[in-house]
């Protein structure tokens, strides 16, 4: 159906200018040629409030996670997801094809609330027009309003039966146009030829501009961001239908994954920029919709406010996070350590003392690997923020420190302060729960093995059963890749389960007092298995990068079947003597 094209000519070239805007250094020429005039633009002004998908305005609108938005009740009939066990809860197992033709993806019901940002801009526009065409001014002004569908607009009759649609109306070409949309009688993509039918001086240039002006005004407060209470800028819209600045939301998350509006968990991955979504990686995109209207309204605004943001992060965010190389700690876990060199002695007291109490650690590059952008750095150029939750001060001047495991870091640029190293980190988020999602259905379903995997058919055999099973070939590595997340989390309790009844040496009382039990929740395993498991911290550390629970479980059970399997080979060469 043609209604349900996204994007139409207008809009793209407003994306086009909103992107100049972004990129070029701003002059008041560029950016006054973007803003939309209330008389010509009056199409496309009603436009921003249009559904794309019913054509009416806007009514509850839904922000999907691809940025588009509809009406609430413009979603499309929901189905039961299949091949997804994680995380699974009952609002994500139901879900609906995109209908937006750029996108055409899966999304999650529970990933669609309606945007409270929205649906107040579409209910106070309602209300202003229908004020405003009722005033002594805007009642004098009579136009005929005719719609020019796609096809009229291309030079070729109309394909549709019940002919041109026209109305006369009171009110200029905004509230008319507006009007027209409200009777459903204008479809999103077509466009409006005007004849004024009012006797005398045509007013409407001037009932349209004051109409705009105050439809600016009753919205303004609507379009500031409750995180840094100035217009958006870059606004992406959470799950949970709140909307904030694309920085203003990793701000947040340097603390907590929490809506600061609504307090629900927000698992979002947003990029530094939009412009990342284009090349294909998983970002959270910018909200379509207001991109467009504050492109149309306030350019000026916007232009000013990105300058400022750019200034802003060249002058602040150098070297700022002390780096402590020394150990691999994971997140949510407890590291505990010794502190005796002078150094780091120093290090950790400004933590405590002029910081959050939050340092960098980092695991050592003895084997001198390469670092990525870092080249051959002295640390691996993934590592974990550590907060400190216990100082004990020993008398012989030494300290004991109790610290968690904040987040995931990236380290850009690094330097020295008094002997210690300082750098400029980059917070690694995990991807969103819609992309965990779809990594576990492209697995399952890309699979052609079609064997149902147990838990226990692996790793149910005591350990000094393990030769016994087969005295000549060592355990055989199934497939994993095709597995559900829920069935790799059993393998890791099984696992787990079968080393604890045989009293393993790594699982003593000692380990469970200072890690905690074995986790259930898949996205806390791996972390807990990472800092439990007595393996290489150099093959551990490759946890660290990745960014799905999904692929961090897989990497647990490759561990698993590793050290089953040296443990047959030890147990098999124990034999033989
Ligand atoms: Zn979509
Ligand atoms: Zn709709
Ligand atoms: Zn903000
Ligand atoms: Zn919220």
């Amino acid at each position: 159906m043609a209604s349900s094209l996204p994007l139409n000519d207008t809009q793209l070239s407003l994306r086009s200018a909103l992107s100049k805007t972004s990129n070029s250094s701003t002059s008041s020429t560029t950016s006054s040629n973007t803003s939309l005039h209330a008389s010509n633009d009056a199409r496309q002004i009603v436009r921003l409030v249009q559904c794309p998908q019913c054509s009416y305005p806007l009514r509850e609108p839904v922000t999907l996670p691809c940025g588009n938005s509809l009406c609430k009740k413009c979603i499309p009939e929901s189905h039961l997801r299949e091949n997804i066990t994680y995380p699974a809860t009952a609002n994500r197992l139901q879900g609906f094809l995109c209908p937006f033709s750029a996108c055409r993806k899966e999304h999650a019901v529970g990933d669609c609330s309606v945007n409270v940002v929205l649906n107040n801009v579409t209910e106070l526009v309602r209300e202003e027009i229908e004020r405003y065409r009722y005033t002594a001014e805007a009642s004098e002004v009579l136009l005929q309003v005719e719609e020019r569908d796609q096809w009229s607009v291309a030079g070729v009759s109309s394909l549709r039966d019940a002919g041109v649609r026209v109305q006369v109306s009171r009110g200029g070409r905004l509230a008319s146009t507006y009007a027209m949309a409200e009777m459903g009688e204008l479809a999103y993509d077509s466009e409006v030829t005007y004849t004024v039918l009012s006797l005398g001086h045509d007013n409407s240039e001037v009932v349209d501009a004051v109409l705009l002006d105050q439809l600016k005004e009753v919205t303004r407060a609507e379009l500031d961001c409750q995180v840094c209470y100035g217009l958006f800028l870059e606004p992406l819209t959470t799950v949970c239908g709140h909307t904030f600045c694309r920085r203003c939301v990793h701000r947040v998350l340097d603390h907590t994954n929490i809506c600061p509006i609504c307090r629900r968990t927000m698992s979002i991955r947003p990029g530094i920029s939009a412009q990342w979504i284009e090349s294909g990686t998983q970002q959270s995109p910018s909200n379509t919709l207001l991109m467009m209207l504050l492109a149309g309204l306030c350019p000026e605004v916007v232009a000013e406010r990105a300058e400022a943001a750019r200034a802003e992060s060249t002058t602040v965010g150098e070297l700022d996070t002390p780096l402590f190389i020394c150990t691999l700690s994971c997140p949510t876990m407890p590291t505990f350590l010794f502190i005796f060199e002078p150094r780091y002695r120093l290090m950790i007291r400004r933590a405590v003392e002029n910081g959050n109490g939050n340092f960098g650690m980092l695991l050592p590059n003895r084997k001198g690997k390469d670092q990525g952008d870092l080249g051959v750095a002295p640390f691996y150029q993934y590592g974990t923020l550590l907060h400190i939750v216990d100082v004990r001060l020993l008398p012989d001047g030494r300290s004991m420190i109790e610290t968690v495991g904040v987040s995931r870091f990236r380290v850009l640029r690094y330097g020295e302060l008094d002997g210690y190293t300082i750098g400029k980190v980059e917070r690694i988020d995990d991807i969103s729960l819609a992309a965990e999602e779809a990594l576990e259905v492209a697995d399952i379903t890309s699979s052609s093995n079609t064997r149902n995997f147990s838990a226990e058919d692996h790793f149910g055999a005591p350990p000094h059963h393990v030769a016994s099973l087969s005295s000549h070939q060592p355990p055989v590595l199934p497939d994993f890749n095709s597995m559900s997340t829920q069935d790799l989390m059993k393998i890791g309790r099984t696992f787990v389960k079968k080393w604890q009844d045989s009293s393993a040496a790594w699982l003593t009382d000692r380990v469970y007092t200072a890690y905690g039990e074995c986790p259930e929740d898949p996205a806390l395993f791996p972390w807990w298995f990472a800092t439990v498991l007595p393996i290489d911290e150099y093959v551990k550390v490759d946890l660290l990068p990745l960014t799905s629970v999904r692929e961090r479980l897989k990497m647990c059970v490759e561990w698993m079947v590793q050290f089953e399997r040296s443990k047959w080979y030890a147990h098999l060469f124990s034999q033989s003597y």
